[in-house]
């Protein structure tokens, strides 16, 4: 948990069109903490509310920044650019839950909450961001670059990662 973490009801955000910015330090992110091979780096986050036509709440979330991974093939440090753009419909209990919308893609949607802590809802998304193993482009021996690479487990499971995505 972070100290002096932001709450925000996320009803009343979107439907007052709140605006919220912040910075986040990489260590605060504890779920984070396994893949980050050290605490420096600073990430800013601007949280915006908005109502649409409808007047159907949404959360936008933009995350900006850098956080130091461990490349999951050498181990080794890797600057890691952030850049998350979410909108995020609020769904109020009892409503049914955006399905067919989805599709489109150009929102996703989530529970609102009255105590929605901000930093977490940004880690959340973070993680979404990373859900391809984070690696250097290049850091692998020369005998395993190109054929070889294409063969390695690695390899496999980068395409698996990939094709579950689309
Ligand atoms: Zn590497």
């Amino acid at each position: 948990m972070s100290q002096q973490g932001a709450v925000i009801d996320s009803l009343e955000f979107a439907r007052q069109g709140g605006h919220l910015t912040g910075c986040i330090a990489p260590g605060e992110l504890v779920r984070l903490a396994d893949v980050l091979s050290d605490d420096d780096g600073e990430l800013q986050y601007v949280v915006t509310g908005e109502t649409d036509g409808n007047g159907k709440p949404f959360l936008t979330v933009a995350i900006d920044g850098s956080i130091n991974l461990r490349c999951q093939r050498c181990l080794g440090p890797l600057t890691y650019t952030v850049r998350v753009r979410s909108r995020l419909a609020q769904v109020e209990p009892g409503e049914e839950w955006p399905g067919d919308e989805l599709e489109n893609d150009s929102f996703d949607a989530m529970p609102s909450e009255r105590a929605l802590d901000v930093v977490g809802l940004c880690e959340d998304e973070i993680l979404l961001a990373l859900a391809i193993a984070p690696r250097h482009e290049r850091c692998a021996p020369p005998e395993y670059e190109e054929k070889a690479e294409s063969q390695s487990p690695f390899a496999s499971l980068a395409r698996l990662k990939r094709g579950q995505r689309n």
